[in-house]
């Protein structure tokens, strides 16, 4: 399939789903402690996107059983929502995928529980900052392969492990669109950035080494060694100038 380029109406849509993705995580963040399950993060994310009349994009995708992906400590992604209790010092990546009028929405976040290690908060910091770094290069004339080059070399300046097997995408009608956004480049390879194309870019970064494992529930991913791992993700628009993050973080909520 072709790298679409959207236009007046697609963008709004994608603006839409990426807003409804945002307060999702908005009340998820708000709602994280110690003491909760991960299945009632994902009761917050139905009760919302039914709110605002939004579907969730990976429920069923493949048979995957959640609304959103639920990862914990050494779990990198695609982990489901289950009556697992989460524990102060913990790390949790969720990922939130929507559809509003037909237009997807995809952003991942990585949250600690309660007070976290300085390795963790460590990992959090640089994972976030490899998103940023990535973000600054999906600019319309540079090719793909610099989003990948400004990650990888922000990950490895901090001698942290880069997920290698999974990356970002391009986005609009589906989840999954070309190109495929590695998360290690070369700037000058890889297709032309064109204003109206959507992206999704996210790294996922680890504690320890690069490699990774699949559980036996089929879905799970996790490090190979064990070490923790972190996933940011955002959705944006190619522009003729800055990148529009269509997923951008709200405040937190106010009690
Ligand atoms: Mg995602
Ligand atoms: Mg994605």
């Amino acid at each position: 399939m072709a790298i679409t380029i959207k236009g007046k109406k697609e963008i709004e849509a994608m603006r839409r789903a990426g807003h409804v993705v945002s307060v999702v995580h908005q009340r998820i963040s708000a709602a994280i402690q110690p003491g909760i399950t991960t299945m009632d993060l994902d009761i917050i994310a139905r009760d919302t996107m039914k709110e605002f009349g939004a579907g969730a994009a990976f429920l069923g995708h493949m048979g995957f059983p959640g609304r959103i992906c639920v990862s914990v400590n050494e779990e990198i992604v695609h982990g489901i929502p289950s009556h697992r209790t989460l524990q102060n010092g913990d790390i949790i990546s969720v990922d939130v995928g929507t559809i509003v009028d037909g237009y997807v929405g995809d952003s991942a976040w990585t949250y600690g529980v309660g007070e976290i290690s300085e390795e963790a908060q460590r990992l959090l910091r640089v994972t976030e900052e490899s998103l940023m770094l990535g973000l600054a290069q999906a600019r319309a004339k540079a090719r793909i392969g610099a989003i990948g080059h400004a990650i990888e070399k922000h990950v490895r300046a901090e001698r942290m492990g880069l997920i290698q097997e999974y990356g970002g995408h391009g986005i609009g009608r589906a989840m999954w669109e070309e190109p495929h956004i590695s998360n290690h480049g070369v700037p000058d390879r890889g297709p032309q950035m064109r204003p109206g194309m959507t992206l999704a870019i996210e790294p996922m970064v680890t504690t320890g080494r690069d490699e990774t494992k699949q559980l036996p529930d089929g879905w799970t991913v996790v490090t190979a060694d064990g070490s923790l791992a972190a996933h940011f993700e955002h959705t944006v628009l190619i522009t003729n100038g800055e990148p529009e993050i269509l997923t951008k973080r709200l405040p937190p909520v106010v009690e």
